[in-house]
């Protein structure tokens, strides 16, 4: 039989999610593993992009642990950080101790985010009912009597659509879907964005994930064979910088990190600086009949705290023990979708708002050319460990931490 062409190829799906980020990749893994037919579309080819979030963190690896995956997740490269530091002005400053917490790990994992999402790849494939569709970007939605029963898309191969019971928004923070269902956006506004650089790191480099001092913030982290560095700029002022030279930003990076002096010439020029807008948001209500939206496609977070991508593993647990019943017996209401919201809305709104205080204690001391120096009652206050412990409780865990609720539909084949 001839096929036209010109017509896009259909794909009926019981679930279809836009995305193959962290919050895409599991509610995917997490539904083909109950047995619900599931395609996942991300319109990179691979996962390899680099300056994506690499935290995972305990609450993360409670998740993994729950689905019986934890050991096969720790045998991939990665490091084990349970202290966290910083230098802040002239004062070490311990941000986080795991060794504080209840959970199964006590500390957090540093692994490449695309290591971490080929991981979940790796895991969705042993399930019949996992598909997962790479350069295949969602153009655009389909909406029969105001409800979303499907997608468009496009693929080196031709257009596609996909019918499908419910549509996932998970494309991140500019995410085409939610746009495309017309879902209310509200900013929380966020003072910097970030300067993102590679140097080279060598085995007597110091330990440390932030560096603070006379209005200069940056992140560090150890990527084995080098430092990936988040350098905080107040919003829109980066191509003022620019305007300065390499040179200059050169310097500011060893005024905060004298170790790095003999290396910051490998910023040749500016194309070794990649500029990361930071936002803040979220959704009045992350659902319309047919669609729901989860991670930063319907809550974009800043990288403090390196929070985000744990944050969307909670929201894919969250939907999942909520949508696998009703998926499978192809009920899906409205209710559904409004309860993700409603359990997932208050995490959300008080991570933002740490974040938001966190982010306003760094733009304040941003330009500023004194040394940081804490207030007097903070500096006697982190001689307790409370500042301490609630930090890390905070990112660590986060506020009310998900469990995974879904059946393993499929025990036998997947050998757990
Ligand atoms: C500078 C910066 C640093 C950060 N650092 C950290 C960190 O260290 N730790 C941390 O936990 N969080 C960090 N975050 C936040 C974190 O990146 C996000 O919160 C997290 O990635 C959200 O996951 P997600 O799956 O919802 O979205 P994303 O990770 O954005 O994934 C969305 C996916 O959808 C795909 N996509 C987009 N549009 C389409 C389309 N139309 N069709 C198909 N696919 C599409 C994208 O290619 C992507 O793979 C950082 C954020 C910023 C801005």
């Amino acid at each position: 039989m001839e096929t036209d062409s010109s017509l896009p190829q259909q794909l009926p799906s019981e679930c279809c999610i836009a995305g193959g980020g962290p919050a895409g990749m599991m509610l995917g893994f997490l539904l083909a593993r109950a047995g619900i037919d599931v395609l996942v579309l991300e319109k990179h080819a691979d996962f390899l992009r680099d300056f994506r979030g690499d935290t995972v963190h305990p609450s993360t690896l409670e998740t993994m642990h729950e689905l019986g995956l934890l050991e096969e997740f720790l045998k991939r490269p990665h490091q084990e950080i349970s202290q966290v530091r910083a230098q802040i002005g002239a004062e070490p400053t311990l941000l986080g101790n795991m060794s504080y917490l209840r959970t199964r790990c006590r500390f957090m994992v540093l692994m490449p985010q695309w290591d971490f999402l080929n991981f979940l790849a790796e895991q969705g494939r042993r399930y019949p009912t996992f598909h997962l569709r790479m350069q295949a970007e969602v153009t655009g939605l389909i909406e029969e009597n105001g409800k979303v029963v499907g997608i468009r898309g496009k693929t080196p191969g031709g257009s596609i659509e996909v019918r499908a019971d419910l549509v996932i928004g998970a494309d991140g923070r500019n995410s085409l879907v939610r746009d495309r269902a017309g879902l209310t956006v509200e900013s929380i506004g966020a003072s910097m964005d970030s300067l993102q650089v590679r140097l080279s790191k060598h085995a007597t480099d110091p330990n440390l994930f932030v560096y603070s001092d006379r209005g200069k913030t940056m992140v560090t982290i150890d990527r084995g064979d080098y430092w990936h560095c988040g350098f905080a700029v107040p919003k829109g002022t980066a191509e003022k910088m620019q305007a300065r030279g390499i040179e200059g930003f050169r310097e500011s990076i060893v005024e905060l990190a004298p170790f790095l002096r003999d290396r910051v010439k490998e910023l040749r020029d500016w194309n070794d600086v990649k500029l990361l807008t930071v936002s803040s948001d979220r959704l009045r209500e992350w659902y319309r009949p047919g669609l729901v939206c989860i991670g930063d496609a319907a809550h974009a977070m800043s990288p403090v705290g390196g929070v985000g991508i744990n944050l969307a593993i909670q929201d894919a647990v969250a939907s999942a023990n909520i949508l696998a019943a009703p998926l499978r017996q192809g009920a899906v209401s409205v209710d559904h979708l409004a309860k993700i919201q409603r359990r997932r809305s208050f995490p959300t709104r008080l991570t933002q708002r740490m974040q938001g205080v966190i982010q306003k204690q760094v733009w304040r001391g941003l330009g500023k050319s004194e040394p940081t120096r804490p207030l007097w009652l903070l500096r006697q206050l982190e001689r307790t460990t409370l500042p301490c412990r609630m930090r890390t409780r905070f990112i660590a865990v986060g506020f009310r931490p998900e469990h995974v609720k879904t059946p393993n539909a499929f025990p036998v084949q997947a050998g757990h």
